[in-house]
């Protein structure tokens, strides 16, 4: 089934406002909410198409991405398997419709109704059990960028106990919770926007995760994990930039009481570099060279992230001017395309002479008298090609 395009499904145009958005799907929200279309499949599907659809257009970034790219352009911010309501981030912005919870996972959990877009409960306590997200940063260099690299860090996780084997239990024994039965959440009936509404809530006696421990293991104190020092293998591909992000799916901290882990996100960072300013995929490099090589024309080593390259400068040539070496910039990422370097020549003009140099200047005088340099909007015109 091909997806439906997000402004068709809240029935706005291209160009609606923030608040049309809003509007426009605050209104779908209450038709399909699933307290008024009790099992009703595809009220819940277009309910949940349409929180997909808000929590993209309602975001500049993701907006702008999905208005170039289409459905492509937002993937990465879903899961591999779409939008679920763990994606959602909006729930607190309707609290009339979402319970003031805040937390849809919580909200529409268990309660009977079943099966909210999340499948059975063990997938769903799986999911109140899961381990957080590590985030840290990533320095790189140019170089590392340009060809690739692999890091190995060392991150402080949480992980899964070893003396209690992530139960969080001494004795092996875990036992129900006794006040919501093992769902880790409990009912609750409130009087809501569109009448009462049925609000599920974390069970405040297992904290949510469903299980009661007699005997708690002495090393985590019941919780299954314990902090520790661990190595992670980073593979950086080339081309990155700076404010990426790599996502290690489950090697985040370990789940509470054996749910799954969370993910690592890597941050990438740019240190700066001394001689190339970055231009997306392309380099610039500003380049000093001498009157005479400017005058005469020479041949020069110009750096580029690999070692070096000769550049052709022909007679004549103006400071300011860019010359491209093609291919010489960094690589796209997951392509064999690579940017360009710039190279941007500035012409020194010495500033203390020897009396020899002096004499063999002045011997030129006569001849630059001739060229007769006027100011005017024509020399600047000429001039302007130079630069880019
Ligand atoms: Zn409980
Ligand atoms: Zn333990």
């Amino acid at each position: 089934m091909s997806k439906r395009d997000y402004y068709e499904v809240l029935g706005v145009d291209k160009n609606a406002s923030e608040s049309e958005i809003k509007s426009a799907y605050r209104k779908l929200a209450m038709k399909y909410h699933p307290d008024k279309n009790k099992n009703d499949k595809e009220a819940e599907e277009k309910f949940k198409e349409a929180a997909e659809a808000y929590e993209v257009l309602s975001d500049k970034d993701k907006r702008q991405r999905y208005d170039q790219f289409g459905h492509q352009g937002v993937q990465s911010d879903f899961g591999s398997g779409g939008f679920t309501w763990e994606n959602f981030t909006h729930a607190n912005d309707f609290s009339d419709i979402f319970g003031d919870i805040g937390n849809i996972f919580e909200t529409f959990f268990g309660g009977g109704g079943g099966g909210f877009g999340f499948g059975g409960r063990a997938q769903q306590q799986a999911a109140m059990n899961r381990g957080g997200d590590l985030k840290l940063s990533l320095s790189l260099t140019l170089e590392e960028i340009a060809k690739g690299v692999t890091k190995r860090l060392k991150v402080n996780i949480k992980q899964p106990c070893d003396v209690c084997n992530g139960t969080g239990s001494a004795d092996g024994k875990v036992n129900t919770c006794p006040q919501c039965g093992g769902s880790g959440r409990v009912k609750q009936v409130r009087q809501s926007f569109f009448g009462q509404m049925s609000t599920i809530t974390t069970c405040p006696q297992c904290n949510g995760t469903g299980q009661s421990i007699q005997n708690k293991c002495s090393k985590c104190n019941g919780d299954g994990r314990i902090s520790s020092v661990k190595s992670i293998k980073v593979d950086i591909p080339a081309g990155v930039s700076d404010g990426q992000y790599l996502k290690l799916r489950g090697q985040g901290h370990a789940g509470k009481n054996g749910g799954p882990a969370g993910d690592i996100i890597v941050y990438i960072k740019e240190k700066k570099n001394e001689l190339f300013d970055r231009d997306g995929q392309d380099l610039i490099c500003t380049f000093p060279i001498s009157v005479t090589d400017a005058v005469l024309g020479n041949t020069i080593d110009v750096p580029t992230l690999k070692g070096h390259a000769k550049m052709k400068i022909p007679s004549g040539t103006q400071s300011g001017k860019v010359f491209r070496l093609r291919g010489q910039g960094l690589p796209y990422v997951n392509s064999s395309r690579k940017g360009d370097l710039y190279v941007k020549i500035i012409v020194v003009i010495p500033n203390k002479l020897s009396s020899e140099e002096r004499e063999l200047y002045s011997k030129i005088v006569p001849f630059d008298q001739k060229r007769n340099l006027k100011p005017g909007k024509s020399f600047f015109e000429k001039l302007k090609e130079y630069f880019i």
